[in-house]
């Protein structure tokens, strides 16, 4: 998505050859009207696959997902929690997964209730790298028995290997830009 690429260009920033931080319109500053953009971009890209439920992991991954949500339709808005609480559920959905931001493994929960077998569910995240976390959701529903429509990533970061775990896994991945390299803060798209 060229939009995309400029944005991360013009507002991100590359640290160290791993991270980029887009803080400014997705990660600490929510910039609505771009971020509905890309929900409608994510709904062009699944349309016909009748998603009827968003998955995310909380916190980052929630606004694209309502985004998303608002263009294909209003579909609900599932987050998986993270670490144990004492509001969690008793029936639940879990799955490790280890935080690329923070290094430290915990455990992503999903209340039974919200996720069916006859659910056709779409995960939504922030960030694709080493793929931890997108796959850790698609753990959680295959565990419900619903049905996978696919992973949508606004920022993919090929050279961590995240998206051929799932493409070759045969999960139908969309990522909305691409990131080859980050090196002495330039950050290039394939
Ligand atoms: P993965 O589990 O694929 O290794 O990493 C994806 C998760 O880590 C995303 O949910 C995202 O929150 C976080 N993440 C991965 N890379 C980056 C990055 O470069 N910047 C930020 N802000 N978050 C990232």
């Amino acid at each position: 998505m060229k939009a995309l690429e400029e944005k991360i260009i013009r507002d991100g920033l590359g640290l160290g050859t791993d991270v980029i931080k887009v803080d400014s319109f997705l990660n600490h500053q929510i910039e609505v009207p771009f971020l509905l953009e890309l929900g409608q971009e994510f709904s062009r890209l699944f349309a016909g696959s009748g998603v009827n439920k968003i998955l995310t992991m909380e916190s980052s991954g929630i606004a694209v997902a309502f985004t998303t949500a608002m263009a294909l339709d209003k579909t609900p808005v599932v987050f998986a929690k993270k670490g144990s609480t004492n509001t969690m559920d008793a029936e639940v959905y879990r799955q490790e997964v280890k935080s690329f931001t923070k290094g430290t493994t915990s455990t992503a929960w999903v209340a039974k209730k919200f996720l069916d077998p006859q659910d056709k569910v779409l995960v939504i995240d922030d960030f694709l790298a080493h793929g931890e976390a997108a796959l850790s959701l698609v753990d959680i529903v295959r565990q419900a028995g619903a049905t996978l429509c696919g992973v949508g990533v606004v920022i993919e970061k090929r050279f961590q290997g995240g998206g051929n775990r799932l493409r070759d896994e045969g999960i139908k991945l969309e990522s909305l830009a691409i990131v080859e390299k980050i090196e002495d803060g330039v950050i290039t798209f394939g």
